[in-house]
């Protein structure tokens, strides 16, 4: 991670905006690049349709997370993006200044559309300690498990509010004891770290990852649907199974894992979400192991 010190002289518009767009992640600043009134230059045009061929829409949802650390349904995100710059050029005519894309996404999403009430667009410095008060766990760098409660809660509050769907993935790694009493225990914490990194690069921005305990971790996955929960989650397994084929060390790693989505209709707690998604993983362990269920 970058260092910034108090002399480092501020990088110009198109070296800034060249730098943000060569991470891997979206943060405050490469939106705000993203959002800039000059033309972006071939390469950066180049690197905003690589993203978007990636991303396709999620782009969009990303951009809005990163605004206001909150999930927007894929398929309006694009629309409301649109709103917003479109709102922004309408404020920005009549006052005869640039607002600038924040105040611009806070007054349309508060204000001129209704959208979303209450919403808050979390500037760069109060998302960095936001980050640090969600707590994480020492051996991954994953959420730890009360990061991970207050996530549900917070995100499973916000979906029912709003009528989108949000996916529960829990799962466990297969005869992980026997790894330990095999190898030693070091090995296992070898292990628990290679199956965070698997993890983590396979969940968007707008997830969350986190160790749940010993060797269980869980997913929150909004705006996801049952069925793209269920392949994520197949996904998951096969990514883990083939990273240690690859690394061919003497035993397998496989995981066991459970698939839950919440709906509207059917208003669960976050508490209830996690025991029937932990049911699903068991149902897993009972099938055979290296599976995932769903109900
Ligand atoms: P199953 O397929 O049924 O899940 O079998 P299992 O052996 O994985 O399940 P069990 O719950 O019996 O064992 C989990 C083991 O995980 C026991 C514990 O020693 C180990 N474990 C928990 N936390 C850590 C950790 O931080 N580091 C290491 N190395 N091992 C851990
Ligand atoms: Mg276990
Ligand atoms: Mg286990």
């Amino acid at each position: 991670m970058a260092t910034i010190s108090p002399t480092t002289t501020k990088p110009n518009r198109e070296e800034e905006l060249a730098n943000i767009m060569n991470r891997a992640e979206l943060d405050v600043r490469m939106v705000t690049a993203l959002c800039g009134d000059r033309p972006l230059n071939a390469r950066e045009q180049d690197t905003l349709n690589r993203l978007l061929a990636e991303r396709g829409d999620g782009l969009y949802a990303d951009m809005l997370y990163t605004l206001t650390h909150r999930a927007f349904p894929i398929k309006q995100a694009r629309h409301i993006w649109d709103e917003i710059t479109q709102h922004r050029k309408n404020v920005n005519a009549k006052l005869g200044r640039d607002i600038g894309i924040g105040v611009a996404a806070h007054d349309y999403l508060t204000n001129a559309s209704g959208l979303m009430k209450g919403v808050t667009i979390i500037e760069e410095t109060k998302m960095a300690s936001l980050a640090n008060v969600a707590t994480r766990d020492g051996l991954t760098g994953l959420f730890d498990q009360t990061s991970f409660k207050h996530r549900l809660k917070e995100e499973l509050e916000r979906q029912m509010r709003y009528g989108s769907p949000i996916s529960l993935v829990m799962f466990d790694i297969d005869h992980f004891k026997k790894v330990n009493d095999t190898y030693g225990h070091a090995e296992g914490d070898r292990v628990l770290r290679q199956v965070a990194d698997v993890l983590r690069q396979q969940v968007r921005l707008m997830d969350t990852a986190a160790r749940y305990g010993g060797e269980e971790f869980a997913i929150i996955l909004p705006e996801v649907e049952q069925q793209a929960a269920f392949i994520f989650a197949e996904r998951l397994r096969q990514n883990v199974e083939n990273f240690f084929k690859a690394e061919e060390q003497p035993f397998p790693i496989t995981i066991s894992v459970g698939v839950r989505t919440a709906h509207q209709d059917e208003p669960t707690t976050a508490e209830a979400l996690i025991v029937s998604t932990d049911e699903q993983l068991y149902a897993a362990k009972r099938g055979g192991r290296n599976r995932v269920c769903q109900p």
